[in-house]
């Protein structure tokens, strides 16, 4: 049976170049076979995409090596050499940006419009680092003595391993991968294996771009065996991570023994906030950008909306409107909203939030059920008068859910919106100037959309306080965790 249905999926996706489709591992420069597979499946149909190779600490070691061989001569290129390579990458990814596209709603269960955007935006990290790439200057110090010259570089750390998650799975790579790159690092990228398709054709582009054999590694297949080879590996000497908090802390803590560099991208709870003088138009729409994008699953996806009493009952009547109208369904069949969750655990999440919700008195304004179809689709559901200590608003739900609480006034909000202990994302709807420096400058959060839903742009940090991580990707910012600062201390003769 599932032979059939990888033949329907494989057709469904219509690739111009059907050879980006790959299900072997990427290790210096050779793609790698094994005769132990995993099943790739599409969320909205639960048909088989791929059968991928199913690597583990062997190829993980072999993938350390390659990167750690291929290091000193990367990074001895001129900056823009480097460059010029993660240029032609760019322009790669988006010649193939349908391809891309539609292996990535295929894999991950985006609307195809949502994928196109994120090709788009995977690329735009490319080229920012590219252009960053020639511009990590160092500084000199007027010297401590008059003898004395000093002189600051930054220098790749070296041997870079990245683990990625599946609900973006190809920005979430060059956002990792092209400041690593870009500074001289190499790389050994595990991506999720819900979504190895994307990254397997990102890397046939990046070996048509001309990037060097063991430059970039990818392994993907047993997740534990891998990961204890790059957070154990004493060659590896950064390791970044974009996912699950609990997964996160584990593997950074295994960092410690060898004392990587460790930058950390993990989970939100963030608040939204609507007052009173809130443009209604803009908080409904923001709200809707982000709340349902990607299906809710985003780690700065509002997560809990709290809105003052004066405007609760319009916004969440408009609200609840706007949701009813989201179309749900498969990404390649049609234009559509909203596709499935990732798979049936995380379905069983957000019905077990809203049951939660609902058993304290919310009401279900439009949704609340499961949605019809062969993958795992919940509709898009706006709840009114959640409890503040309801689950939908003390965890993460990654799901098309927005729970509404009422609040009265401004201290209220902001102390609700900081009791947590994440610290990614919130929002901030208002149209008072003085209210949005006080409030802004009070919620305890690395980035704050203020009068927007959509705050993700390479030219901005992206990263988190408190327990939601460590480090900044994108922006000038974000080639900073992969390089390290050299002293030079020189000693001159007296004239
Ligand atoms: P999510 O809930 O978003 O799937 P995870 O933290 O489980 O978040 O997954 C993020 C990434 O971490 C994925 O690439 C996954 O394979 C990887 N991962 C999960 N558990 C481990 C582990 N024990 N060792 C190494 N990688 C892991």
């Amino acid at each position: 049976m599932n032979a059939v249905a990888q033949a329907d999926e494989r057709q469904r996706l219509a690739l111009r170049r059907p050879d980006l489709l790959r299900e072997a591992g990427f290790v210096d420069g050779t793609w790698l076979e094994t005769s132990e597979r995993f099943e790739v499946s599409n969320p909205a149909t639960g048909g088989v995409l791929a059968r991928a190779a199913r690597l583990g600490a062997a190829e993980a070691d072999a993938a350390v090596a390659a990167a750690h061989a291929a290091f000193p001569a990367w990074s001895a290129q001129p900056a823009k050499a480097r460059a010029d390579i993660l240029k032609d990458w760019r322009r790669l990814i988006l010649e193939h940006a349908e391809d891309l596209a539609r292996l990535m709603t295929a894999e991950q269960g985006k609307p195809l419009s949502e994928a196109r955007g994120e090709v788009a935006y995977a690329a735009a990290f490319v080229e920012w680092f590219a252009e960053e790439a020639r511009r990590v200057y160092g500084v000199t110090i007027p010297g401590h003595l008059a003898d004395k010259r000093i002189v600051v570089t930054h220098e790749p750390v070296g041997v870079v391993a990245a683990i990625t998650p599946w609900n973006f799975p190809a920005a979430m790579i060059t956002r990792k991968v092209g400041p690593a790159l870009a500074v001289g690092c190499t790389v050994v990228l595990k991506p999720s294996e819900l979504t190895p398709l994307s990254a397997l054709a990102l890397a046939v582009l990046a070996e048509e771009a001309g990037l060097p054999a063991g430059v970039l590694n990818i392994v993907m297949g047993d997740a534990p065996a891998i990961g204890e080879v790059l957070t154990t590996d004493p060659r590896v000497r950064k390791f970044t991570f974009t996912g699950s908090t609990p997964v996160g802390k584990m593997l950074a803590a295994r960092c410690a023994a060898t004392v990587k560099r460790v930058s950390l991208e993990l989970g939100g709870n963030a608040p939204f906030l609507v007052f009173d003088d809130a443009d209604l138009d803009k908080a409904v729409a923001g709200a809707i950008a982000s709340k349902f994008r990607n299906t809710g699953q985003t780690c700065v996806c509002a997560n809990r909306f709290y809105v003052q009493a004066g405007i609760y009952d319009a916004f969440a009547a408009r609200l609840a409107e706007a949701v009813a109208e989201l179309r749900i369904g498969d990404g390649l069949e049609g234009p559509t909203d909203q596709g499935p969750l990732i798979d049936d655990r995380a379905r069983g999440k957000v019905a077990a939030h809203v049951a939660d919700a609902l058993r304290d008195g919310a009401r279900v304004l439009t949704g609340g059920a499961p949605a019809e179809g062969a993958g795992a689709f919940y509709q898009p559901t706006v709840l009114a008068d959640v409890a503040r200590d309801a689950l939908l608003c003390r965890e993460e739900t990654f799901g098309p859910v927005a729970g509404l609480v009422r609040f009265e006034t401004e201290q209220e909000a902001v102390a609700l919106a900081n009791a947590t202990s994440a610290g990614l994302a919130a929002y901030v709807f208002t149209r008072d100037n003085s209210r949005v420096w006080r409030v802004g400058g009070a919620l305890q959060y690395g980035m704050v959309g203020i009068n927007t839903g959509l705050i993700s742009t390479e030219v901005a940090p992206f990263g988190g306080v408190k327990e939601s991580g460590l480090g900044r990707e994108g922006s000038l910012f974000g080639v900073r965790d992969y390089v390290d600062t050299k002293t030079l201390c020189l000693e001159v003769e007296p004239v």
